[in-house]
């Protein structure tokens, strides 16, 4: 792929081809690496072994990365921190793409244009002037179905244009495009879960084998993982330091739920849950029922998912999830 040109990951996404996006590149030549700052995508670092050994990404590949480097490059603004930036390599990037999820549906997809709209102009009555291609990235959508998706909304309507529809567009929520907006903000239909936990070895497979698929099979996005090293760059490849940090606390606050795992009695697992509470979210409370005697007397009176192996965990937490009827997008 020629580099020098475009985004190496978003470069097959791009039509409409009349889009001139801003690219620009650094190259180390020490460490053998690109830092790259895409209009569509972000803000990311890919070795050049890794430009070297994949000609392009195949469009899902390419959709999912997009999507992941515009979300840690939407964090990195609202955090206004130096957090490093995402660095793509042979060893990693499947395993940062599978952190995106490929829209399944269309409803899915329009609630997300929605949201996005309604998130950045947050009053009726308001307008706000949108690029085009961090939407496609924030959407996880090739440009062009973004544009005629967005045509199509138009004609409902949902949204609104008050300008032409190029890349640089001025949108605006119709009466219904807020009257959806209203039932997704009120969190019916988010599809993210929060994981409050002690991540320690002897709980891997109550997280892998446990709580994750009882999510992901329900239709949540897989979790973010509070020890995932993504998130912990300080951390010196053999510990994560237990800390509670902004970006823990706004991916508590966007979750629909949280299941918080009392098993080894954290202090941080409580104070997320008590976090969550005191903002209106609600938790499901689990623990591994030999450490039953060692909950929290305040927390006590909750139901408790008592749990004696990771699949027992995973059909009682689903069981429950599906009996509150928190389901994303049900079909
Ligand atoms: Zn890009």
């Amino acid at each position: 792929m020629d580099i020098n040109t475009s985004c190496p990951i978003c470069r097959n996404l791009r039509k409409p081809s009349d889009w001139s996006l801003s690219y620009s590149k650094y190259y180390d030549a020490k460490c053998q690496v690109y830092s790259i700052n895409c209009e569509r995508c972000g803000e990311f670092k890919i070795t050049h072994e890794l430009i070297k050994d994949i000609k392009t990404f195949d469009e899902e590949s390419a959709l999912k990365l997009s999507w992941t480097i515009r979300d840690n490059t939407d964090g990195r603004k609202r955090r206004r921190d130096g957090t490093d930036l995402l660095l793509l390599k042979t060893s990693n990037w499947r395993q940062i793409a599978e952190k995106a999820r490929v829209a399944t549906s269309y409803t899915y997809i329009v609630d997300a244009i929605i949201q996005c709209i309604g998130d950045e102009i947050r009053y009726p009555g308001r307008s706000a002037k949108f690029s085009l291609a961090e939407m496609a990235a924030r959407v996880c959508l090739p440009n062009d179905a973004l544009v005629e998706t967005l045509r199509s909304l138009s004609t409902v309507p949902l949204i609104v244009f008050n300008s032409d529809l190029a890349l640089q567009t001025d949108m605006s929520l119709s009466l219904k495009g807020w009257e959806r907006f209203d039932t997704l903000r009120s969190g019916s239909r988010g599809d993210r879960a929060f994981v409050a936990m002690w991540f320690d070895q002897s709980m891997n497979e109550a997280y892998k084998s446990g709580i994750e698929p009882a999510l992901v099979s329900c239709g949540y996005q897989p979790p973010f993982r509070v020890d995932d090293p993504l998130h912990d760059k300080s951390r010196k490849d053999r510990e994560y330091k237990n800390r509670i940090d902004d970006r823990i606390l706004a991916e508590i606050r966007r979750a629909r739920f949280v299941v918080a795992d009392a098993s080894g009695a954290r202090p941080s697992v409580y104070y997320e849950a008590g976090f969550a509470d005191g903002l209106g979210i609600p938790v499901i409370w689990c623990c591994r029922k030999d450490d039953e005697r060692k909950i929290a007397f305040d927390t006590r009176q909750n139901a408790h998912i008592l749990w004696e192996s990771p699949n027992d965990l995973k059909e009682q937490l689903e069981n429950k999830i599906r009996r509150f009827g928190w389901i994303p997008n049900p079909k």
